[in-house]
């Protein structure tokens, strides 16, 4: 893939790896590979690192219901709670893509993080270099 094919939407809606957009981060719904298969580049790099995954699927999916609860409660007129139960149902519904979502978009961004933080690295000894 060359660079002008890559994109952080792409990446995470195509299920790529972060590293070399060749292989992929998921081999089924709920099973995630520990390195990437062609590349070997490894996507869980210590505990806990997939909680900021779990911080976005609950922005995501919280902030998904709340037009629903809006729109049943006071354009169609539903009562609170079956409006609160449908909002809840639609969240659950959207636990799977979600979890996909939130893992390939924690992946994406925090290795475009440390490639920019690394190229920072690198200008800062060239221009200490010079001087
Ligand atoms: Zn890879």
């Amino acid at each position: 893939m060359t660079s002008q094919e890559r994109s952080l939407l792409r990446g995470i809606f195509q299920n790529r790896c972060p590293s070399c957009w060749d292989g992929a981060v998921f081999s089924g719904p709920y099973r995630m590979n520990e390195t990437c298969p062609h590349c070997r580049y490894r996507f869980a790099r210590e505990d806990g690192y997939f909680l900021g995954a779990m911080v976005i699927s609950y922005f995501v999916g919280g902030f998904s219901a709340v037009p629903t609860l809006i729109f049943l409660i006071f354009g169609a007129g539903w009562e609170p709670l079956l409006a609160t139960g449908v909002s809840c149902l639609q969240i659950a519904l959207l636990n799977l893509p979600l979890f996909h979502f939130a893992r390939l978009a924690w992946l994406h961004m925090d290795r475009e993080v440390s490639r920019l933080a690394f190229e920072r690295d690198q200008r800062g000894v060239t221009s200490n270099d010079k001087k």
